[in-house]
């Protein structure tokens, strides 16, 4: 056991498992209104910030929320100028049709908004273009000052449970010092627990432990939880380019190179563009994973969508100083898993949070604010009842509802169900009857694919090591692979001969590779932890778990 967890910190009143904006945002905000209680928060990042990748817009109520009674000048400080790059001031919905041409779609948008409809929420204008490494690290300390323990470099591999089996009693951390056959190694250290009378799971989208919670605890979803992949890089540009650009604008592009309407292809998503100051342009794709193109790598929609004229104007020539990629919890309100005895989003003294539980709304293709949101309901639930951890789940909940997350998630509940089900156009269409229309039931994205090619390719080959040198990912050499392909003989016999052993296309940090004609987790190092594989292998084939703490990429920026 470390030295830390075993003076102080193998029984808190509060653990928080993963330190992105919803689970530093409970911390600060139990810290805040409970100042006795002990909150400790891990995360399995080197550093506070470093596993964080979003766009980002922040639509920015809860964060004031959140930081107005513990900081009340936080808007003039030299952190939040940093963290928040500008306020939006111009806000581009585009078209693209084909590799040079675009058009506006604000107008409708507008008129969407006036009437009422659902679309009106994809508006951006007067929120914050954010990097969201930056706001962690900043909310990191903001709650160290509080004296929460924010612990980065410390993984969760399992839920412990009482001896009824009926409470979760705390978290089993993960073995450090395997060697990659599994056997200990002299500086072995076996993953050693911590305690808790209240516990947030808030990983962020498909976490180890909050998937192994809901399976455990009864959890249930209503809808199917769909998931999309960003892939993002951070160019700086020619300070002309960034001028002509300008620091307030956001970009939010549909059409090419994901989806021309009706000739194909059709993949949900688009890409994005945010100015992040110091000359520097995010340039990113956003794919759903429900896609059918069997040799799709959403990396060649990238590097297409930097080559549309649009894009290209103002990239060209820049240099690629960072890069990541992520994925997204799409599946909305319907797929968020709740205890079917009272609905709550959790059990007992267990909570799910931010994309954990999936609070991201898919109109407004944001989740940060509801990630804050969530950290202020379970802080409230806890500050309102100390006494009373096995309440905590549906006093949640009702927070939550308190809040108007449920309101906000309700509303935009359908949007991407329809699409799923009907392709971009219809879905599109028919997405404008908003709660009106009846749950479809979807299938997972990897049962989607099918053996049909995308059809368009860049130029040249995506350089899947420079993206990973660019998001300075590492795991130790020696430790075991945290990657596993279950059964070999599905990838020879079923995945080969159909689909040609799509992992090794469609996973971000070339983490597959075939070696004697066969897939194979060849480079788990590289790993970007966005969890890509475990949710498009077309035969449900690939486990993902949480590797050693410490391990993964090293954003600064994203
Ligand atoms: C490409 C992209 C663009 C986006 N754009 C926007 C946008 O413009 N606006 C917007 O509002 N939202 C956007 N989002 C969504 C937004 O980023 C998320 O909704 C938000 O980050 C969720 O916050 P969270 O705290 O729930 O999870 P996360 O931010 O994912 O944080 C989870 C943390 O938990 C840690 N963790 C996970 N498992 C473990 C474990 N077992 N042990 C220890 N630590 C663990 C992780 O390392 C991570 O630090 C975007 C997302 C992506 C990927």
């Amino acid at each position: 056991m470390s030295d830390s967890l075993q003076q102080d910190f193998s029984k808190v009143d509060v653990l928080i498992v993963g330190a992105g904006p919803a689970g530093l945002a409970a911390a600060i905000s139990v810290k805040r209104q409970r100042p006795e209680l002990a909150v400790c928060v891990i995360d399995k990042a080197a550093a506070p910030g470093n596993h964080a990748l979003s766009g980002a817009v922040l639509e920015p109520g809860a964060l004031a929320r959140l930081l107005d009674p513990v900081r009340p000048d936080w808007r003039d400080s030299d952190e939040a100028k940093a963290v928040l790059a500008a306020r939006v001031e111009r806000d581009d919905v585009l078209m693209l049709l084909g590799r040079k041409r675009s058009f506006g779609l604000l107008p409708l948008l507008k008129a969407a908004r006036a009437l009422g409809l659902g679309y009106g929420r994809m508006i951006h204008q007067d929120d914050y273009i954010c990097s969201v490494s930056r706001l962690v690290a900043w909310l990191a300390k903001v709650a160290a000052e509080l004296e929460v323990e924010v612990l980065p470099g410390f993984a969760a591999a399992d839920i412990l449970w009482d001896e009824g089996g009926g409470r979760a009693a705390g978290v089993r951390l993960v073995d450090q010092g395997r060697n990659r056959e599994g056997q200990p190694e002299r500086n072995f250290l076996a993953g050693e627990t911590v305690k808790a009378d209240f516990i947030l799971l808030a990983e962020g989208c498909d976490g180890l432990l909050s998937e192994k919670f809901i399976a455990q605890a009864g959890l249930q979803r209503a809808g199917e939880q769909l998931y999309s992949l960003g892939v993002k890089e951070l160019i700086r540009v020619s300070p002309e380019q960034y001028e002509k650009f300008s620091a307030g604008r956001v970009v939010h592009a549909m059409g090419y190179p994901l989806w021309t309407p009706v000739l194909g292809p059709d993949i949900f998503g688009g890409g994005i563009m945010y100015p992040m100051g110091d000359n520097q342009i995010a340039v990113g794709i956003i794919a759903g994973l429900d896609y059918r193109y069997c040799d799709f790598n959403p990396q060649d929609a990238l590097t297409l969508f930097k080559e549309h004229g649009f894009v290209k104007q103002f990239i060209a020539g820049g240099t690629v100083v960072e890069a990541g990629a992520k994925m997204i919890p799409e599946g909305g309100w319907d797929a968020v898993p709740r205890w079917p005895r009272d609905n709550s989003i959790g059990r007992g003294n267990v909570a799910l949070l931010g994309d954990s539980a999936g609070l991201v709304n898919m109109l407004k293709i944001k989740g940060l604010h509801n990630a804050i949101e969530s950290g202020l309901a379970a802080a409230a639930a806890i500050a309102g009842a100390p006494a009373a951890p096995e309440k905590l789940a549906a006093a949640y909940t009702a927070q939550l509802g308190k809040a108007g997350v449920d309101r906000e998630m309700a509303a935009a509940r359908n949007f991407r169900q329809t699409i799923a089900k009907f392709g971009s156009l219809l879905g599109m269409l028919l997405a404008l009857g908003g709660r009106l229309l009846p749950r479809f039931r979807l299938e997972p994205d990897y049962t989607r694919l099918e053996p049909v090619s995308y059809p368009l390719r860049p130029a040249r080959p995506f350089d899947k090591n420079a993206f990973t040198a660019l998001a300075r990912t590492g795991h130790r050499e020696d430790e075991p692979g945290h990657l596993r392909i279950l059964d070999d003989s599905i990838c020879r016999h079923r995945c080969l001969p159909k689909f040609g052993g799509p992992c090794v296309t469609f996973c971000p940090a070339g983490v597959y590779e075939k070696i004697e004609g066969l897939p194979r987790a060849a480079n788990p190092s590289n790993c970007l932890h966005c969890k890509t594989c475990q949710r498009k292998c077309p035969y449900d084939n690939i486990r993902w778990t949480v590797p050693e703490a410490g391990g993964g990429p090293r954003y600064t920026t994203m």
